[in-house]
């Protein structure tokens, strides 16, 4: 075991504070790895506040990670120390079963392990995130990181990053296209960045109007504020694909009358309370609602593989560990440009 040191909830109501905790031994095909930044995702906040229930506290969380690797066990093949590594959204599956022999470990049959709050197979009790030191994981799960592009700007990738290039990949997004991003923050801004690299036309759909400049520079072609009805009404069967990417309750109903006949909205964002959709609003146009989990181990080497090469990096703004709680706070009031990254040298 090694002893290691983090930010941690202790409850759903208290904010995060520094904890000490220990990471497993490095096992034969255990990666070990300083971290060096770590993004600050939206599920973060709902976990450690328990947002979506089925919280275990401690929680220390972070899903986007990037850092130097220290020890590798004797079996590992890709990494060797003083290498670049990432870890995201998961650190382990089976391995097994159908989903996770087609690289869609996100969806195994027997549940994955998640980077944090995470049922720990290996070591028992549950996963500790990226909000810490260091991390222990199966090469598997560990990811290649190019030394060319910034590695703050980088870690971000490891969850907007895939959350928002898989569905544009698995709904073949490109030329032709129009698209919609809802909700400029980490996941949008991503989006926007991806889809105007695959060639789409993406309109910026925000309620913050002075997201505007920042949408445009971003990528976007247009942009529209969801708040005026004028602006919304326009839009009305525009699009071929919706990215909703909102943390927060808000009426899907408004987005799907944007769509255009047989088009997809797909749902990112993962709001903590429920929406009525009504059926209508499917029906006319054939219209389909759908949703999409971060991405596989594959697919996340294959994105940042393709970010590396088309210079494609997260815009963001490095705070200190102990920021934290006011960085939490500044993201519910939808004030982050575009993405809190933590600088671990400041634990
Ligand atoms: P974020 O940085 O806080 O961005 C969310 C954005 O949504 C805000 O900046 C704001 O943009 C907009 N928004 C917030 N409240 C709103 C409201 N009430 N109505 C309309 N728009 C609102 O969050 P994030 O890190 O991108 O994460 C977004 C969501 O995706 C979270 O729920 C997170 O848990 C989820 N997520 C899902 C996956 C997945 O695999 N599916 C992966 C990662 C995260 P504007 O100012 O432009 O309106
Ligand atoms: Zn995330
Ligand atoms: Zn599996």
């Amino acid at each position: 075991m090694t002893a290691s040191k983090g930010y941690a909830a202790q409850s759903a109501t208290t904010p995060l504070a520094p904890f000490s905790f220990e990471r497993r031994a490095v096992g034969p095909h255990d990666v070990q790895f300083e971290i060096l930044y770590c993004g600050v995702c939206h599920s973060d906040l709902h976990v450690a506040r328990n947002e979506w229930g089925g919280t275990h506290y401690p929680i220390v969380p972070g899903h986007e990670i990037v850092g130097r690797v220290t020890k590798v066990g004797g079996h590992v093949k890709k990494f060797k120390a003083g290498d670049l590594a990432g870890v995201g959204c998961l650190v382990d599956s089976c391995r097994d079963c159908d989903n996770c022999k087609k690289g869609l470990e996100q969806f195994c049959r027997n549940g994955s392990t998640g980077t944090y709050n995470g049922a720990d197979k290996k070591s028992g009790g549950y996963t500790y995130g990226g909000y810490s030191n260091q991390i222990v994981a199966d090469e598997s799960f560990v990811l290649k990181i190019s030394d060319k592009l910034p590695l703050e700007g980088v870690a971000p990738l490891l969850c907007a990053g895939i959350t928002t290039y898989s569905p544009l990949r698995h709904w073949k997004v490109g030329k032709g296209h129009k698209v919609a991003v809802v909700g400029l923050g980490g996941l949008g801004h991503m989006a926007v960045k991806l889809a105007a690299s695959f060639g789409a036309e993406v309109t910026m759909l925000s309620t913050s109007p002075s997201k505007e400049k920042d949408a445009r520079h971003l990528g976007a072609h247009h942009f529209a504020l969801t708040k005026d009805a004028a602006q919304v009404k326009a839009l009305a069967g525009k699009f071929n694909f919706i990215i909703d990417t909102v943390s927060a309750e808000h009426n899907y109903n408004d987005y799907l009358a944007m769509l255009d006949t047989d088009s997809v909205m797909i749902c990112v964002g993962a709001p903590p309370t429920p929406s009525q959709i009504v059926a209508f609003n499917l029906i006319g146009g054939r219209k389909s609602l759908a949703g999409s989990l971060i991405g596989g181990l594959p697919e996340t080497q294959e994105m940042l593989d393709y970010c590396a090469e088309h210079n494609i990096v997260s815009d963001v703004e490095v705070i200190r560990m102990d920021y934290i709680n006011e960085a939490y706070e500044r993201m519910l009031k939808g004030d982050v440009k575009y993405r809190f990254v933590i600088d671990m040298k400041t634990l």
